[in-house]
């Protein structure tokens, strides 16, 4: 549906998709199997047959309520990280995402009031804050 989920993630999320879609697979095939059992009057295969279709279903259905909660946790996690720039001569602030490679003095990019060079000054994670 989005688009904007990172790739791991995805990969992820659909190897278990792929597991699930295979157990289900797997299941409705006991479960057809346990009908001719139970249509040539073997009831005892019949009967294995239907619990091992019933655990099928019931093991896809436990890793599908898994991986949803996985994913929602996930996206209550990401949070932007964010670092502050700060010129020591004239102390100017500028705030951007967080960039690889960026640390706490780091020298960033000159100051665009007085051309003076600026420093990373604090790198933080931004909290959602409840109002
Ligand atoms: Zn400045």
């Amino acid at each position: 549906m989005s688009n904007e989920i990172e790739k791991p993630k995805k990969r992820i999320s659909y190897l278990f998709l792929a597991i699930i879609l295979v157990t289900l697979a797997l299941s409705t095939v006991a479960l057809y199997q346990a009908l001719i059992e139970y249509d040539a009057g073997n009831t005892g295969s019949g009967n294995s047959l239907l619990l091992i279709g019933g655990s099928g279903f019931a093991l896809s259905a436990y890793m599908l309520f898994q991986t949803r909660r996985r994913t929602m946790r996930l996206q209550i996690k990401e949070q932007p990280v964010i670092t502050t720039i700060l010129c020591q001569k004239c102390g100017f602030k500028n705030v951007r995402d967080f960039q690889r490679g960026d640390y706490i003095f780091k020298e960033a990019e000159p100051c665009p009031k007085c051309n003076e060079k600026t420093s990373v000054a604090s790198i933080y994670r931004e909290v959602e804050e409840k109002h």
